[in-house]
C-alpha cells in the first residue's frame, strides 16, 4: 500500500470522515471464459450504460477516490473499457486490473494506463487450462510479457483449491524463473456468497490449505522473489478459515462498485443489500449510507494485508522472527514448464 494511501486513511480514521479512496469497480459481469469454479461470468441484466458509469466514476471521484480496481467478469471484454480507463486516468486515479490475460494483446493501448495487471493463473498449463479452456494459460502468459514489455507491473494471481494444491510449488518455480510475482489466497465456495451455487468440491479442507500456505511461507523465507504475498496474508492464511477479527477498512477508505451500480462496503460480503445504488442515489448519498461492518473470514491477499496496514498491526506486517526454512527441493516436474520470453 502506498504511504500516500496510508496518510489519506489515518486521516479518513482520525476525521471519521469516510472517503471511497480506493474503489473496486466490477465494470461488468460478462467473460471471455468460463472458469470452472467461477460464477461470475455473465453480464447482469441491468449492467451501467456508459453515462451512468462516467457518472458514477465521477462522482466518486470528486469523495477522494484515487485508485480503482478494475475487476469482473473480464473487464478488457466491456464495450467501453477503453474510455473508462482515460477518464481515470485523465483525472490521476491509479489503475489496477484483474484480468484473465487473454485480450492484453488486443488491447495493449488501455492496458498502458494500468498501474498493474494482476493476470489469474491456476498453475502449470494442464492443470490451468483444465479449468479455463485449452489455450487459456498460453494466452494468460501472452498477456504478461506483453503487458511486461508495455512498460506495466504484472502480478500473478493464483486460487489456492483441489484444483491445483500438488502444483504450487511448480508455480513458484516458474514464476521465479522467469520473474513474475505472484499472490496466492484460498478458494471460496461462491464469489456471490447467494447459496446458489455449491463450489465446495474446489475448496480444500483447512488442514490442506494450512499446509500449502505454510509451504509458501517456507519458500519465501528461503529467498522466493516470486511470492508477493505480505507477510501479514501469509501468516493470516495459515488459520484460514478459522473465524479472525482484523480491522476492517471497507467502507472507510474501500468500497465495492458493481456492474449495475450497487455500491458496498465490501464485495466479499453480503451481497443481497441493494439499497446503495450510485445510479439511483448519486455517489455522495450511496456512499454515505453504507454500513461498515467487518468480519471474520477476510480473504482476499491484498485486503487482508491493506486491512492490516488500516489497524496499525504492524507486528502482523513483519518476517517471522524464528521459523525454520530449508531451502526448496528442486522439482523434477517443474523441468516441463515451458519457458516463455
Ligand atoms: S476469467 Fe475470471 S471472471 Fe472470467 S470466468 Fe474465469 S474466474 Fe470468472
Ligand atoms: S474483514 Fe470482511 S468486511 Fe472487512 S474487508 Fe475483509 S472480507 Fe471485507
Amino acid at each position: 500500500m502506498a504511504l500516500s494511501s496510508i496518510a489519506r486513511g489515518a486521516a479518513a480514521r482520525i476525521g471519521l470522515k469516510p472517503a471511497p479512496i480506493s474503489v473496486g469497480f466490477e465494470i461488468t459481469h460478462l467473460c471471455n471464459l468460463e472458469c470452472r469454479y467461477c460464477d461470475r461470468h455473465t453480464p447482469g441484466p441491468h449492467e451501467m450504460t456508459r453515462e451512468q458509469i462516467l457518472d458514477a466514476l465521477g462522482g466518486l471521484h470528486a469523495l477522494g477516490m484515487r485508485h480503482v480496481s478494475l475487476d469482473g467478469g473480464e473487464p478488457l471484454a466491456h464495450r467501453h473499457i477503453d474510455e473508462v480507463a482515460a477518464f481515470l486516468a485523465q483525472r490521476g486515479v491509479r489503475i489496477y486490473m484483474n484480468t484473465n490475460g487473454v485480450l492484453v494483446p488486443r488491447k495493449v493501448a488501455t492496458v498502458r494506463l494500468l498501474s498493474k495487471v494482476k493476470i489469474s493463473l491456476d498453475g502449470p498449463p494442464a492443470c490451468h487450462d483444465a479449468m479455463r479452456g485449452e489455450g487459456s494459460w498460453q494466452k494468460a502468459i501472452n498477456g504478461a510479457i506483453v503487458a511486461r514489455h508495455a512498460g506495466v507491473g504484472v502480478e500473478l494471481t493464483c486460487v489456492v483449491g483441489q484444483h491445483n494444491e500438488s502444483h504450487i510449488e511448480e508455480l513458484v518455480e516458474f514464476a521465479d524463473t522467469h520473474r513474475f510475482r505472484i499472490v496466492f489466497q484460498p478458494a471460496r465456495n461462491s464469489l456471490f456468497l447467494d447459496n446458489t451455487r455449491d463450489g465446495s468440491g474446489f475448496q480444500l479442507e483447512a488442514a490442506e490449505l494450512r499446509r500449502v500456505f505454510a509451504r509458501l511461507r517456507e519458500l519465501k523465507l528461503a529467498g522466493s522473489p516470486s511470492i508477493a504475498n505480505g507477510w501479514a496474508s501469509l501468516r493470516h492464511f495459515l488459520d484460514f478459515p478459522q473465524d479472525v477479527s482484523l480491522p476492517c477498512a471497507a467502507g472507510w477508505i474501500n468500497a465495492t462498485l458493481d456492474p449495475e451500480g450497487n455500491l458496498f462496503h465490501c464485495g466479499q460480503v453480503d451481497r443481497n443489500d441493494l439499497t446503495h445504488n450510485v445510479v439511483r442515489l448519486g455517489a455522495r448519498r450511496a456512499f454515505e449510507g453504507l454500513v461498515r461492518k467487518g468480519c471474520t473470514q477476510c480473504w482476499c491477499a491484498r485486503v487482508v494485508e491493506e486491512n492490516y496496514a488500516w489497524g496499525g498491526r504492524f507486528h502482523r506486517m513483519l518476517p517471522p522472527r524464528s521459523v525454520h526454512a530449508p531451502p526448496a527441493p528442486p522439482s523434477p516436474s517443474s523441468r516441463r514448464l515451458p519457458v516463455v520470453a
